[in-house]
């Protein structure tokens, strides 16, 4: 059925800047680590009558690169406006945001979509600033609101209605949380609130180019929210064309709980916010000279760090792509490389490999590994030493996980070097050769793939520690002469 549709995506995403101070004041930016609440505030982030905003010129240079990285153009002229509503959390009665000259316009994005990865280009269709508004906490029958919050720099910023599957969007949302982070101007910590979602969504006939009625989906804050929220609102819209229904334009919500979008207003009552410029702040000019010295100061960005990943280590793209999806990883990547004997492609092998699947066991970020680069570094050197096998080396790698111990300490702790002595290999391998002569026998007449088989049982009676190269040397001589002795 859903092959007769396709759906039409565009993505707002309001990211908080990590500046100093909030956005028209000079009050503390950084809410999560108040002492308490209302305690980051003044008389202009808490809405006094009388008071004068001042632009904070680190959230517009933060806007800008951001901007930049996204390949928008920047106009030369920028303007605040006033963007009227009422709500408790907003005591101004209005919010100052940008409408119709905002800091940017007409950027564009290349996302790998879905499992084969295929290129695909968003446009973006506007970057702009604005403010943050307070926050609500509801206690019984009382509301509490903490301005901390309030006037903290948001950037908000709207895709052009170009992607047509969930895992564009996906795919497009965790490009620019991963811009936003190389450029270090937002955590990406999405459980903190300091990157939000709002998807628009409308379906039509397949092949065709019309745009139907579209619905927006509200304050989703995860990637799973995301996602889940859009992967339903398609659906449910596909299910009305296909009963003969219409869809209403409206504002939903997403119950987390019951995994369905909720209405929460309607067309009719849609906010009109009587957008005009803002009196207290003057047409800001920017300077072409200025956004070039900050383009000149970008630093490198996810799809240039990929290509040099491709061309220095000589890696597969499917691979540098992982690398450096997340700033974290790939710096961790390259802090090992120095420091080991390994090539960049096995340090890359490992890291997509155990290294990962790891971090996804234990729903870790890279930034609260246990152990430093140099512990993985020396853990593969101790592999090229052949000081330990493969097998022990992913025994190993699990306990530093868990404990955050140096790999030799618990190579020593453990006893797990290799055994790479002929004087302790032989006489196991004579014992596997004695105890399995039916399999022996095979061998002997021509049933060569059992050699595999005796190697994993001198595997199995050391534990793993037996170094394989070894022992895949002595056992063909063993049987060798076996064979020999039979002529
Ligand atoms: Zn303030």
């Amino acid at each position: 059925m859903e092959q007769k549709y396709e759906a039409v995506i565009g993505l707002e995403i309001h990211a908080e800047l990590q500046t100093r101070s909030k956005m028209f004041c000079a009050c503390p930016a950084d809410y999560a680590h108040a002492e308490s609440p209302n305690t980051h505030i003044c008389p202009i982030c808490t809405g006094q009558p009388g008071t004068l905003p001042v632009v904070n010129r680190a959230a517009l240079e933060q806007g800008i690169q951001v901007a930049l990285a996204l390949h928008c153009t920047i106009p030369p002229l920028n303007i605040f406006a006033r963007k009227n509503y009422y709500y408790p959390d907003l005591p101004k009665g209005y919010q100052i945001s940008q409408y119709e000259m905002p800091l940017a316009v007409n950027g564009w994005v290349e996302v790998p979509v879905g499992k084969e990865g295929t290129l695909q280009r968003i446009r973006i269709r506007r970057v702009h600033l604005e403010e943050d508004t307070a926050k609500l906490f509801h206690q019984g029958d009382r509301s509490l609101i903490d301005f901390n919050r309030a006037g903290v720099p948001l950037l908000e910023i709207v895709s052009e209605p170009d992607m047509h599957s969930v895992d564009a969007v996906l795919a497009y949302a965790m490009h620019i949380r991963n811009v936003l982070r190389y450029l270090g101007v937002n955590s990406g910590d999405m459980q903190k609130g300091v990157l939000r979602f709002e998807a628009n969504i409308s379906v039509r006939p397949a092949g065709s180019q019309e745009l139907r009625t579209r619905t927006e989906i509200k304050n989703l804050n995860s990637f799973r929210a995301l996602t889940r929220a859009t992967a339903y609102e398609i659906r449910r819209q596909i299910a009305i064309y296909e009963s003969g229904g219409q869809v209403l334009q409206e504002t939903l919500g997403w119950d987390e709980e019951h995994e369905v979008t909720l209405s929460q207003r309607s067309k009719e009552h849609a906010h009109d916010y009587r957008y005009f410029p803002e009196p207290d702040l003057p047409p800001l000019q920017i300077e072409a000279a200025w956004v070039e010295a900050l383009r000149a100061a970008l630093p490198e960005l996810p799809e240039a760090r990929r290509q040099r990943f491709i061309e220095a280590y000589g890696l597969p793209v499917a691979e540098a792509r992982i690398l450096t999806a997340e700033k974290s990883l790939a710096d961790y990547f390259e802090a090992v490389l120095p420091q080991t004997q390994a090539s960049p492609r096995e340090v890359s092998s490992w890291m997509i490999g155990e290294f990962l699947r790891h971090l996804n066991e234990r729903q870790i970020e890279v930034e609260a590994v246990p152990f430093p680069p140099q512990a993985l570094a020396e853990l593969l050197n101790l592999v090229a030493q052949r000081t330990i096998t493969m097998a022990t080396a992913k025994e190993v790698l699990r306990e530093m996980f868990e404990s955050g111990a140096m790999p030799q300490v618990i190579v020593e702790a453990r006893g797990l070097a290799q055994i790479a002595d002929e004087a302790t290999l032989m006489p196991l391998i004579e014992q596997v050769l004695q105890e399995n002569p039916q399999v022996v026998e095979s061998y002997l007449n021509g049933k060569e793939s059992v050699f595999q088989w005796l190697m994993g049982q001198v595997a199995r009676a050391t534990r793993g520690k037996a170094d394989p190269q070894l022992t895949r040397q002595l056992l063909q001589s063993r049987l060798d002469a076996l064979r020999r002795s039979r002529l």
